[in-house]
């Protein structure tokens, strides 16, 4: 059954969801109750390359001496054998941000796929180095975990689009996020995708008075455009409003208008530039 509600709570269908996939799945010993304490809601699901092609199941649940296992839920081997190796959370995200996640929080929201692959390079064309078997299977339990949690692939992001250049995380290398995110959808099938999207945890009512569009000038428009990671002239031109697009369209809940209201500034988490103050 999917869900219908947001899931909370750890997700112990793991096995089953991904069996009724048809994945060749294996059991960890004691994956269930294997864990960083509990999961608060699942919010979908993040995907990693290991560093190495050779990197074991037991790796990922017994961890290493500067960082304890679980290091992930999921481990994918080359030959697309699945293991689960644990229910509860993992340390496999670290510090990032993401629209709909809480910042450096992901680890209690997302469940962690770590694929046995050097990820090739930063700049590698999309699967080189990933076996048929090991995608495959990567698609099919990316699938079946947002199918369960009622939510399309718009919730299934690589490690690098969270923790990113920032942290000098490029995983999953030589994976294009957005043609995996149109594999899984297709596995998904239409009709699907009814979960909620999670509200930034900033409330809007901050920024209520915000109102920021094409002709728009000043400090604010500044602070917009460093955010956006695009010249920042303060003014509000073309290259300004499809960089707004372009985020309101990767961020599920938001209208696609090129205007920044209180929505887009929560969803952004805009820092807000007090007005100068009058002087009489
Ligand atoms: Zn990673």
């Amino acid at each position: 059954m999917p869900q219908t509600k947001i899931w909370t709570g750890d997700p112990v269908w793991l096995a089953d969801v991904l069996r009724a996939e048809g994945v060749n799945l294996v059991e960890y010993p004691g994956w269930r109750n294997r864990g960083h304490g509990d999961f608060k809601d699942i919010r979908g699901v993040m995907v990693h390359h290991t560093g190495s092609d050779n990197a074991t199941a037991a790796s990922i649940a017994e961890g290493r001496p500067d960082l304890p296992g679980p290091l992930s839920q999921l481990h994918i081997a080359r030959n697309g054998t699945v293991t689960v190796v644990a229910v509860g959370v993992a340390w496999h995200a670290g510090v990032g941000m993401y629209p709909w996640l809480p910042t450096n929080m992901a680890n209690w929201h997302m469940i962690g796929i770590e694929c046995a692959n050097s990820g090739t390079s930063p700049t590698a064309p999309h699967r080189m180095n990933w076996p048929d078997q090991q995608y495959d299977a990567l698609v099919m339990s990316c699938a079946a975990i947002n199918r369960r949690l009622s939510q399309t692939s718009a919730r299934t992001i690589g490690h690098k689009e969270y923790a990113g250049r920032a942290q000098g995380k490029w995983d999953p290398g030589a994976i294009d996020m957005n043609i995996l995110r149109a594999d899984i959808q297709a596995r998904i099938g239409a009709g699907r995708g009814t979960a909620p999207t999670p509200r930034p945890p900033v409330p809007v009512g901050l920024y209520a008075d915000v109102l920021l569009f094409r002709g728009s000038e000043g400090p604010q428009v500044v602070q917009l455009q460093r955010q956006l990671g695009i010249t920042d002239d303060g003014i509000f031109g073309p290259e300004t409003e499809a960089a707004v697009r372009a985020f309101q369209r990767r961020t599920a809940g938001l209208k696609v208008d090129g205007i920044v209201g209180p929505a887009t500034a929560a969803a952004l988490r805009l820092e807000l530039v007090p007005e100068p103050q009058q002087v009489s």
